[in-house]
C-alpha cells in the first residue's frame, strides 16, 4: 500500500537522494489513503475488533505525515526515507492477515507496495523490502491464527478501484514527467557537448562533422570550398605576460571576429588551444580575402585586463580538391600552409594553391575546374 514517487532517474545522485522524501510524500498520502478504503470495508465485513480500526487510521491517515516528519528531522533524509519505504511494505504485509487474506485487496496491496519500491529507481530496494513484508505478514498471521476468508465481494472490489486506477495513473504521470525532464536534460547535455565552453563555437568534434558535410557536398556538386586554419602567434607569451584571463579574452575576441567576418555559410570551430578552423563554401581567392581581413582585424582584439595587449594571427589556407578527398587530407593541407605562414615570419596568411595567391579569378579556382 505504499505510494512511492516514480523513479528518479538520478536516484543515485545527491540531489535525487535529497528530493526523494519530498517526491514520495504526496504519493504516500494518496496511496495510503486510497488503500484504506478496501481495508475498511473488509474489516467491517469480518467484524474486526475496534483496535484494527485504530491501526487502520494510523496506517491510512497518520503514517504518511509521520514518515515525512521523520525524513525532515533526519540528518540523512534519504536513508530515513528508505527505511520508511521498507515500513510501507511491512504495513502492506501486515494488513493481509488482518483482512483474513481477502484475495483482491491482499494481492493489490502487496503488488502496489512492491511496484512502488521498483519505481523509486533505488537499486534492489523492492527485493530488500520483501523479507520485512513477509515477516510482518507472518507476525500478523500468528496473531490472527491465519484465519482465511479469501472471497472478495463486489463492494470490496469496487473499493479497490480508486487505489488501482488513481494511484497507478498518478505514479505513471509522475514517471512521465521525470522521463520528459531527463529527455530535456539529455538534449541540453548533447548541445553542451558540441560547444566549446570558452568561445561558444562548435568544438573540434562537432566542427569536423559540419566541415566534412560541407566538403563532401561541395566536392560532389563541383562547388568550391576552402579551409582556413588560424593560430594566434606566440600565444604562450601572451598568457605568460598578461595572464590566463587576458589569454581567454583574446580567444573570445578572436571567436567574435571570425563570426563577424566569415559569413553565415561558414563552418567555424575551435579545434583546441589557440587554433581555430573556418570551412568556407568559397573559392580560394575569396577565402584569401576573408583570411586577410581576419589577419588585419586581429590587431583590434583587446582585453580589459591588459589594455596594451596586441596579438597577431597566422592563417593556413587550403582549397578542397582531388588531393583532399576527405577532411583529414583537407586539414593536413591547411596545416602545412599554416606551418609555412609560421615558418616565414608569422602574422601572415599562406595558401597551398599558388594560383590562388597569384590572384586567378574565382571560377578558375573552383575545385572542378582547378584540378578535378
Ligand atoms: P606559435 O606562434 O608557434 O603558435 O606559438 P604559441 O605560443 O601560440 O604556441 P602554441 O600555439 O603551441 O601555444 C598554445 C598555447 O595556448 C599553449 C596553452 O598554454 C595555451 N592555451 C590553450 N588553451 C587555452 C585556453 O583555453 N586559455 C588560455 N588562456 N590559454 C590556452
Ligand atoms: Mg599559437
Amino acid at each position: 500500500m505504499s505510494s512511492d514517487a516514480p523513479a528518479p532517474p538520478q536516484a543515485g545522485s545527491t540531489r535525487g537522494q535529497r528530493q526523494l522524501p519530498r517526491r514520495i510524500y504526496p504519493y504516500r498520502i494518496l496511496g495510503m489513503g486510497l488503500g484504506g478504503l478496501p481495508i475498511l470495508l473488509v474489516l467491517h465485513q469480518i467484524g474486526a475488533p475496534a483496535g484494527d480500526y485504530g491501526l487502520l487510521a494510523f496506517t491510512s491517515l497518520l503514517w504518511p505525515h509521520v514518515a515525512w516528519l521523520i525524513a525532515q528531522r533526519s540528518r540523512d533524509p534519504f536513508r530515513a526515507e528508505l527505511r520508511s519505504l521498507a515500513v510501507d511494505s511491512a504495513l502492506a504485509g501486515f494488513w493481509v492477515p488482518l483482512m483474513h487474506f481477502n484475495a483482491l485487496p491482499s494481492v493489490l496491496l502487496l503488488t502496489v507496495a512492491t511496484a512502488d519500491k521498483i519505481s523509486t529507481g533505488v537499486r534492489g530496494l523492492w527485493l530488500r523490502a520483501i523479507p520485512g513484508m513477509l515477516m510482518a505478514l507472518a507476525a500478523a498471521g500468528l496473531a490472527t491464527g491465519f484465519s482465511a476468508q479469501p472471497q472478495t465481494t463486489l463492494a470490496v472490489l469496487l473499493a479497490c478501484l480508486p487505489l488501482l486506477v488513481i494511484h497507478t495513473l498518478a505514479v505513471s504521470l509522475g514517471s512521465y514527467r521525470l522521463v520528459r525532464r531527463v529527455q530535456g536534460q539529455n538534449q541540453q547535455l548533447e548541445a553542451l557537448s558540441r560547444v566549446d565552453a570558452l568561445t561558444g563555437l562548435p568544438n573540434r568534434r562537432h566542427w569536423q562533422d559540419r566541415a566534412e558535410s560541407l566538403l563532401l557536398a561541395n566536392l560532389r556538386e563541383c562547388q568550391p570550398a576552402t579551409l582556413l586554419l588560424l593560430d594566434i602567434d606566440h600565444f604562450k607569451k601572451i598568457n605568460d605576460q598578461y595572464g590566463h584571463m587576458a589569454g581567454d579574452d583574446v580567444l573570445r575576441g578572436l571567436a567574435r571576429l571570425i563570426r563577424e567576418h566569415a559569413g553565415s555559410q561558414a563552418q567555424i570551430g575551435r579545434l583546441g588551444g589557440d587554433e581555430f578552423a573556418v570551412a568556407l563554401p568559397s573559392a580560394t581567392i575569396k577565402a584569401i580575402a576573408t583570411a586577410e581581413d581576419l589577419r588585419a582585424a586581429a590587431g583590434s582584439i583587446s582585453s580589459e585586463a591588459a589594455p596594451d595587449l596586441r596579438c597577431s594571427l597566422s592563417i593556413g589556407i587550403a582549397a578542397a580538391s582531388r588531393s583532399t578527398p576527405d577532411l583529414r587530407a583537407w586539414i593536413d593541407a591547411a596545416d602545412r600552409a599554416l606551418y609555412e605562414a609560421k615558418r616565414t615570419g608569422r602574422n601572415r596568411i599562406h595558401a597551398d594553391t599558388p594560383d590562388a595567391i597569384a590572384g586567378v579569378a574565382d571560377s578558375t579556382l573552383a575545385p572542378c575546374t582547378q584540378d578535378m
